[in-house]
């Protein structure tokens, strides 16, 4: 049988929408993310994702932002409703103690690469599930796999438990390194907890210095506060 001798018999029953889907050659196959190789189109792909429940409560999904050739990336747990609502990862005020964190480091947004373990905001801000976590970490891998950062900033306990698998108190393992995925992996506290907890600033700074040791390569083994009087996050 032709295909126009199909058709027509398809049509015969009113089957319609085989006809449309041939005009229109064929049915739409779903792209996988995973097989996709530039960042953008896997912004693209993502922006629909219904893979998790977190897909629910969402304005959008929150990507990623900033240099696509970072060398140090930094990645937090989740949005939250700032970032929800702008669609930009780490933009309340916790972003703007990461901005301060960042320039500290003699670094801008431009130059580093900023995202979230999850891409959709947990309803009340709670901390992403299990679940949602391992259904959204392939993409962040998916991320860092395109572009191939020296460093991976982890920023407080969640993002450190979904990467690292590390559960004990963040105070036991933070401003330490330690490798995953070929990369070198400190972790440090969450901006939203510097804010509640503003004495841990000093610390904090700390573990910058060491990022900027290892970023600095030439001149490691130098602090890049050497006066040390600030505790370089304001
Ligand atoms: S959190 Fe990740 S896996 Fe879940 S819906 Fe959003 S983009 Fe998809």
């Amino acid at each position: 049988m032709s295909g126009r001798d199909l058709a027509r018999y398809l049509l015969d029953f009113g089957i319609q929408e085989v006809l449309l889907a041939e005009k229109s050659g064929g049915p739409r196959e779903e792209v996988d993310p995973l097989s996709l190789q530039d960042l953008a189109a896997l912004a693209k792909a993502l922006a629909s994702c219904q893979r998790c429940r977190l897909a629910k409560g969402r304005t959008q999904v929150v990507f990623g932002v900033g240099n696509p050739k970072a060398r140090v990336v930094f990645v937090g747990e989740a949005p939250g409703a700032e970032e929800d609502r702008q669609g930009e990862p780490f933009v309340g005020r916790a972003g703007q103690l990461l901005n301060s964190m960042l320039r500290a480091c003699g670094l801008s947004r431009s130059q580093v690469y900023i995202a979230n373990i999850v891409k959709c905001r947990p309803p009340g801000n709670r901390d992403p599930q299990d679940d949602e976590a391992a259904t959204c970490l392939p993409f962040l891998k998916k991320q860092l796999s395109l572009i191939k950062p020296e460093i991976l900033v982890l920023l407080g306990r969640v993002a450190a438990r979904h990467v690292l698998g590390i559960t004990a108190p963040i105070t036991s393992y933070r401003g330490t390194w330690r490798h995953w995925e070929g990369m070198d992996v400190l972790t440090t506290f969450h901006p939203a907890y510097l804010l509640r907890n503003p004495q841990a600033k000093r610390e904090a700074w700390e573990d910058l210095k060491k990022l900027l040791v290892r970023l600095s390569g030439a001149q490691r083994g130098r602090v890049a506060n050497p006066g040390g009087e600030s505790t370089g996050v304001v």
